[in-house]
């Protein structure tokens, strides 16, 4: 490894860190001092105070044991830790707060797409294993050396030229989830891959196939996490990596402006990531959609978001017809996952439709009788089925505005007593 000059970042650390973070990683130094172990913040957090970005959650690595250290620390802060030894990991939890331990690791691919052989290893074998030089830095936490940057892989200098680069020539070989990674901070930051990464990346895209659909899903989820994935998946469609998510899927303006559309509709939250997988799902065919789904081993709620997603754009030819009975439009709509009733919303094609779909979201879906199904027994209606059919009955009529007050609901049972719906 060449010996950069070193470059201190004590002071920025001082000044953009919170001030209990600030000081929970200088007692870990501390601590860790003590145990003579070596103690440093790596990873996304370095990359985010070089460009004075907020941080949120803390990275730590520890060469040697992570977890004593870990339940050290979670002792001084009363943080609730979980331990997973098996890959010498901890997670403190504390108010807001999270942080991650882990023990220096150097990590073998032995073949594309598989999961690393790990073993315990030195700070350099762990920035050497990780995705890009702007994310491979670390800044040491003990205290004779507190905050020096440690940069083998000129992870600073790219920040300045705002690029995204691998470390070496098989990186989106051993690890395929690397091209979806590349493509989410190049957007996320407004980075450049650098032209000789775009060429390994479009040289490996068929090495996407070798990785399973657990870890893709994983990275689609991260993309559908960021505050504007319409850019991501829109840079993906150019480069060839979105249509091994599924060929007819399509980055294209339509996307973006109906993701734009989903922040507007969602203000003053975020749009869950959901509603965005959704509408990417959208105007797939049902074939595709359960394609996408078994390939992206989607988990049952979800899978069953896309599907409805699907199903209620096959009636939006029916939805499209002018003056609709509000009971039709119940009827056509209810049953339905919000999410999905949302996304048709939104991404159909027939201004009337969506004009039903809100009418649905926002009143029908509301609309209750007033009569239970013991004051329709007390009223004489069988048990068993009919006092769902009467129920029916009677919120359609209510929807239509045939009636209105819990009486005039009575009077209709009494009617329909002698000829029930
Ligand atoms: P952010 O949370 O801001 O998206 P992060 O950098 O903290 O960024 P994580 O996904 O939590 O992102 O990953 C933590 C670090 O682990 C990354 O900075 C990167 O160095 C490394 N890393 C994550 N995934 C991979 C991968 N597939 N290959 C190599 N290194 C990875």
């Amino acid at each position: 490894m060449n010996a950069p000059k070193t470059f201190n970042l004590a002071e920025e650390m001082q000044e953009q860190l919170p001030a209990d973070l600030l000081d929970f990683i200088k007692q870990a130094g501390e601590a860790a001092q003590k145990r003579q172990q070596r103690l440093y913040l790596v990873g996304g957090v370095v990359r985010d105070l070089l460009l004075e970005r907020k941080i949120v959650d803390l990275d730590i690595v520890v060469e040697g044991d992570a977890i004593r250290l870990a339940r050290e620390m979670a002792r001084r802060y009363k943080a609730k830790i979980t331990v997973h030894s098996r890959f010498g990991t901890a997670n403190l939890l504390w108010g807001k707060r999270s942080v991650d331990f882990t023990t220096a690791r150097a990590e073998t691919y032995e073949k594309p797409g598989a999961l690393p052989a790990v073993k315990p290893g030195t700070i350099s074998d762990d920035l050497a294993r990780r995705d890009f030089s702007v994310n491979a830095m670390a800044i040491e936490l003990n205290p004779p050396h507190f905050g020096e940057l440690i940069d083998p892989h000129t992870g600073r200098r790219d920040l300045k030229k705002q690029a995204i680069r691998v470390l070496h020539d098989n990186s989106f070989i051993d690890d395929a989830t690397r091209i979806w990674r590349a493509v989410r901070y190049e957007q996320r930051l407004g980075f450049r891959i650098i032209l000789a990464t775009t060429r390994l990346l479009k040289r490996d895209i068929d090495y996407l196939s070798t990785v399973s659909g657990d870890r893709i899903r994983h990275e689609l989820e991260l993309v559908l996490e960021e505050e504007e994935p319409e850019n991501i998946l829109k840079r993906a469609g150019k480069l060839g990596v979105l249509k091994e998510l599924h060929p007819s899927l399509k980055g294209d303006d339509w996307l973006a402006e109906t993701f734009a559309l989903a922040r507007e509709r969602c203000l003053p939250d975020e749009p869950h990531p959901h509603l965005y997988l959704a509408l990417l799902a959208y105007r797939l065919t049902a074939t595709e959609t359960e394609q996408l789904i078994r390939y992206l081993r989607l988990t049952k709620t979800t899978a069953q978001l896309v599907r409805d997603t699907s199903a209620i754009k096959e009636k939006i030819r029916e939805l499209s017809a002018p003056g609709l009975a509000p009971s039709t439009v119940y009827e056509y709509l209810h049953g339905y996952s919000l999410t999905a009733l949302t996304a048709n919303a939104l991404g159909a094609a027939s201004a009337t439709a969506a004009e039903h779909i809100d009418l649905y979201l926002n009143v029908l879906r509301h609309v209750n009788p007033a009569l239970s199904g013991d004051d329709l027994i007390k009223l004489g209606v069988p048990q068993g089925p009919k006092i769902k059919e009467v129920l029916q009955a009677l919120r359609a009529a209510r929807l239509d505005g045939l009636l209105d007050s819990k009486e005039e609901e009575v009077e209709m049972v009494r009617e329909w007593g002698k000829n029930p719906p």
